[in-house]
């Protein structure tokens, strides 16, 4: 039965506070991989099954950051390992959630003469216990796999520069109140140059030109790889007009600029700021 013939239940498994897998962790899990767990419990439908679990909250795959490509390369490389350990005919793949979900997908390797041979695969029926070794191996197949690179998103900082002050912004829906550059994400056929010049005149109305690239800045936000390139910028026109995601945004001096965890991409950016805009240091 679909657990959204209970409205009230439904509403708080879909939020990360009432999700049983976000709460307590997966059960059985076989192996980590970057963005999933793999599990696979003694009990199974099938021999060979086992079920790919994304680590983040997400009803749907598209509901993740990166839309599922993380999720996603995740399964295939489960399904890839399995396929080559366990030869099966075919490979079947099942994305349901109606009783749970937290997005997860089932992987059934399929053998002639299985249980569900002509009919539709019972994710709740049992035909196959899995001894210790058995997961052992499933487990050494799919660790041992090659992980397949996801590739990086590609964004753009803007240090917009006047004289040794830069231009911040306040985000209206972050929950970080610290002012941060001006940054987003480079759209198919943009250059860095060009996103930089569009970010900028999207959220502040300031027209800029491009002096130079500042530097690359790899980043990791959970399962997400972004590559931050900085663009150093300085204004040539527009006023000041705030879009309605940010709530502020001010000049700041270097040697005031607001601290950030050293992680973060806007902290690597500053201090490579901070070194340049120090000739007393040598
Ligand atoms: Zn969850």
């Amino acid at each position: 039965m679909p657990a959204w013939d209970d409205p009230d239940r439904w509403h708080a498994l879909r939020e990360p506070s009432g999700c049983p897998i976000c709460r307590d962790g997966p059960t059985d899990i076989l192996v980590e991989l970057d963005a999933t767990w793999v599990t696979a419990g003694a009990e199974a439908p099938l021999p060979g099954y086992a079920c790919v679990i994304s680590k983040r909250h997400a009803v749907e795959p598209y509901h993740l950051p990166d839309r599922g490509l993380a999720f996603w390369a995740d399964a295939m490389r489960a399904a890839e390992a399995l396929d080559a350990h366990l030869a099966p005919a075919k490979m079947n793949y099942e994305i349901h959630g109606n009783t749970m979900p937290h997005l997860h997908l089932h992987l059934f390797p399929r053998h002639p003469g299985d249980p569900f041979a002509g009919r539709p695969i019972g994710a709740g029926e049992v035909h196959a216990v899995r001894s210790a070794a058995e997961l052992d191996g499933m487990r050494a197949a799919i660790a041992g796999s090659t992980d397949a690179p996801v590739p990086p998103m590609a964004a753009v900082g803007a240090v917009v520069r006047r004289g040794d002050e830069v231009l911040l912004a306040r985000h209206r829906h972050h929950a970080d109140k610290r002012y941060v550059l001006i940054a987003g994400y480079v759209q198919p056929g943009e250059s860095f140059e060009e996103a930089a010049q569009r970010e900028v005149a999207e959220e502040t109305g300031y027209e800029v030109a491009v002096e130079r690239l500042l530097g690359s800045y790899p980043w990791r936000t959970l399962d997400l790889p972004v590559v931050f390139v900085a663009c150093e910028a300085r204004v040539i026109g527009g006023s000041l007009r705030l879009d309605g995601e940010l709530e502020d945004a001010r000049w700041f001096h270097l040697d005031a600029l607001p601290e950030w965890p050293p992680e973060f991409p806007v902290a690597r950016i500053f201090a490579t700021l901070r070194g340049e805009g120090r000739t007393d240091v040598a």
